[in-house]
């Protein structure tokens, strides 16, 4: 079996990989992300130093991007407001250097589509799958496809209605209190002044996260009816949001939408990824087993 290469382009980090899953990791390496130049010839530089070569290499990118193969842009990292990266066409960039076939994509569909490969959603065809860290990203697979449309989902962006009390005003540039402007790990910190890992499990914080994630992801399972939602990223680490975020849905749902998984076994519907931190890297391995026939 040939090798395949994974590039999960962070707007702080890089992650690079070469393997075919992930039990067949073989090489992983991370660094800061700088400007576009510098930090693509490292990623290049990682897949040329490595004794064999990759097949195809899959990105998944912060954006926006633009994902439409066929469309002029396709490959580029677009209106970013990491402003050094706008309009970076960087499936291009790698494609050039390696001469090997690139399949891009936002960070969060790729990592959904190595959740449905090999992780928490390989017995669904549908879902979503949610990052909950510097910044909120959504991706969704329905039925088995990457959702695309006119863009790609941003879930992250959605607006939210405050939680009682809450006076933050948000941290999002473009909308202030969207999901991510009040939840993000950010504004956890601003909020609070210090970073949401050292709040306790029972600090008033917690409270408003869990509002903030159930009411979107309420809006989520109402517009896609995912079979699954699974939630990932950096504040997600901090277990304790999840029996809070199932029953913020269900109180939000008040039953409605009456399906089984949410009625019965919640516990397995809004979960955890199963590939942990390298879902991303192994999204891209996922997309680079897509770019090729
Ligand atoms: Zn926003």
């Amino acid at each position: 079996m040939g090798l395949y290469g994974g590039i999960e382009a962070g707007g702080t980090k890089f992650v690079c990989g070469i393997g075919t899953g992930p039990d067949d990791l073989r090489a992983v390496v991370r660094f800061p992300t700088r400007d576009p130049q510098s930090t693509v010839a490292r990623a290049v530089a990682f897949f040329r130093g490595h004794p064999q070569r990759v097949h195809s290499i899959g990105i998944g990118a912060f954006g926006p991007i633009d994902p439409q193969v066929g469309s002029p842009t396709w490959g580029h990292i677009t209106t970013t407001p990491k402003l050094q990266w706008t309009h970076t066409p960087i499936a291009a960039m790698v494609t050039e250097a390696l001469g090997a076939p690139v399949s891009f994509d936002t960070d969060v569909n790729a990592a959904a589509v190595a959740e449905h490969r090999w992780g928490a959603a390989r017995d669904t065809s549908t879902f979503v799958y949610l990052t909950v860290g510097t910044g909120i990203g959504g991706g969704a697979l329905v039925h088995g496809r990457r959702l695309h449309g006119a863009l790609h989902p941003e879930m992250g962006h959605v607006p939210v209605a405050r939680a009682a009390g809450d006076t933050f005003a948000g941290t999002c540039p473009f909308h202030g209190d969207c999901l991510e402007g009040m939840a993000a790990g950010p504004a956890i910190a601003a909020r609070w002044g210090q970073d949401g890992s050292t709040l306790a499990p029972d600090h008033e914080a917690w409270r408003y996260e869990a509002h903030y994630l159930s009411l979107a992801i309420t809006g989520f399972i109402l517009a896609l009816a995912p079979e699954r939602v699974i939630l990932g990223g950096g504040v997600m680490k901090q277990r304790h949001l999840f029996p809070m975020i199932r029953q913020g849905v269900r109180d939000r749902l008040n039953g409605y939408f009456r399906v089984p998984a949410i009625i019965g076994a919640i516990d397995s519907y809004i979960v955890p990824p199963a590939l942990g931190d390298d879902a991303g890297i192994l999204g891209g391995i996922a997309l680079a087993q897509e770019a090729v026939p």
